[in-house]
């Protein structure tokens, strides 16, 4: 078979780059590109056919194809070499039927796509497994790439640290200082990557690592390259494939530099192409209030798009004012009959409480998806009977301090509805068996 896969920037300047090419923005009208690929050859395959390979290849062991990315890689990346492949065995990540929360919050049936539940424990290894195998390609064809570099709120740059350690390739992360979790700051260092703190946010280090890269010698690995998207439109895939080739009603997804939105649009949309789906699912942008240019793009229909200086949120991986990929995000939402909304630090922050209490262990970003969510259903844009899959970003393991602080009931300007607290006592079975009672018959 013979697949191929092109950049191509997205006003369809004619001229067509390399995926193997050092190049982000098209030379002609500046825009970003993004990765075409020959639909023909892949229409040569049946929907059947697709599906039965895919069914055949996940989470089996044949290199790297178990890799819910690779198995897909056809549709990903055909242009790396097997060898060259740089994975953790990413994807495959569970579907999780929310069955309590969403009754809770008025559905008959909530999904959570627990992205979390990765490597590094985010979405971003989805995309950084693409990322860092074209640049293992492109070093073993005798390209002068010194060190691969991103700027991030946190997981991009462990995700980034995580996969280059694995290949051995030199990595630079640029980090907004005091904006990212603890454990997130950790993730790097601990791989042994140049890590810098800097004093600016995540805007502020996204305009350093654009000029440090401008000499094509280190690469950028920011969602502006769009090898990442690729790999992580492969989360509709896994949706699809997870519901047995059916298409949920709404797809909830929180959004900062709008990359993921991008991505899982396009996934949707490639799988109809194929034949695979039939219709699509409506997109849903969840913002926080506190960084929310999309919202505001769209309560004016997306006439006018500016971006602003974002505030400090509880959701830091969302902390971005000045979304790269918002041009991709809003044709996708305009596309798949879009909303974006946004929820505020308290809505986030008890939401995520209220989750939690359900069994799960939502990151600030998923407590952003759902709050959204919540108020969807409350203004009847979500019916009960629609089937509803919330996208979590992040482990929640990623953000004890955040849950730490929540709990305590010590976070600046939200009452901790859902606040819980260890009971301290010296160990002694009658003071035990006293406060037990005591606890039982609240
Ligand atoms: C990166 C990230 C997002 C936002 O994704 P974008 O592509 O930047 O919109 C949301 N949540 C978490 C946990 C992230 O790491
Ligand atoms: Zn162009």
């Amino acid at each position: 078979m013979n697949f191929r896969a092109w950049f191509q920037c997205i006003n369809g300047c004619s001229q067509t780059h390399e995926l193997n090419e050092i190049i982000y923005r098209c030379p002609a009208c500046g825009e970003l590109f993004e990765v075409q690929h020959d639909m023909n050859e892949l229409k040569k395959w049946s929907a059947d056919e697709w599906k039965q390979l895919f069914i055949e290849r996940y989470r089996k062991n044949e290199w790297p194809y178990g890799s819910s990315v690779w198995g897909k890689k056809e549709l990903v990346c055909p242009n790396v070499e097997n060898k060259n492949v740089v994975s953790t065995y990413e994807g495959g990540t569970n579907l999780f039927w929310a069955d309590r929360l969403g009754k809770m919050l008025g559905l008959k049936e909530l999904w959570i796509k627990q992205c979390g539940m990765a490597h590094t424990g985010s979405f971003k290894d989805l995309g950084m497994t693409v990322l860092v195998s074209m640049v293992k390609q492109m070093i073993s064809e005798g390209k002068n790439i010194r060190a691969v570099a991103c700027a991030s709120t946190g997981d991009t740059s462990a995700a980034l640290a995580a996969y280059c350690a694995v290949a051995g390739i030199p990595a630079i992360v640029f980090l907004p200082r005091n904006k990212v979790s603890l454990t997130q700051l950790v993730q790097p260092i601990t791989h042994g990557v140049m890590t810098l703190s800097l004093d600016t946010d995540f805007d502020g280090c996204m305009k350093l690592v654009k000029d440090i890269c401008a000499n094509n010698d280190i690469y950028l690995a920011n969602s502006m390259n769009s090898l990442r998207i690729e790999g992580q439109k492969t989360i509709s895939f896994e949706i699809v494939q997870q519901f047995d080739w059916e298409v949920p009603d709404f797809v909830i997804v929180p959004g900062g530099n709008l990359g993921n939105v991008s991505a899982i649009g396009k996934g949707f949309r490639m799988l109809k192409d194929l034949g695979v789906i039939d219709k699509l699912p409506r997109l849903v942008c969840a913002q926080a209030a506190q960084a929310d240019p999309l919202y505001r793009s769209f309560i004016t229909g997306f006439r006018k798009f500016e971006p602003i200086q974002a505030q400090p949120t509880l959701a830091s991986a969302i902390q971005i004012g000045d979304p790269v990929s918002v041009k991709k995000a809003i044709r996708a939402l305009q596309e798949f009959d879009g909303i974006v909304d946004e929820a505020t630090e308290a809505e986030l922050a008890n939401t995520v409480g209220m989750a939690n209490r359900t069994g799960l262990l939502c990151c600030p970003h998923t407590g952003v998806a759902l709050a959204v969510l919540s108020k969807l259903v409350k203004r009847g844009l979500i019916r009960s009977k629609d089937r509803v899959v919330v996208i979590s970003t992040a482990n929640g393991l990623k953000f004890t301090d955040f849950l730490f602080q929540y709990h305590q009931n010590q976070i600046p300007g939200v009452h901790s509805d859902y606040a819980f607290s260890p009971i301290e006592l010296p160990p002694d079975y009658e003071k035990v068996r006293e406060a037990i009672l005591r606890e039982v018959e609240k």
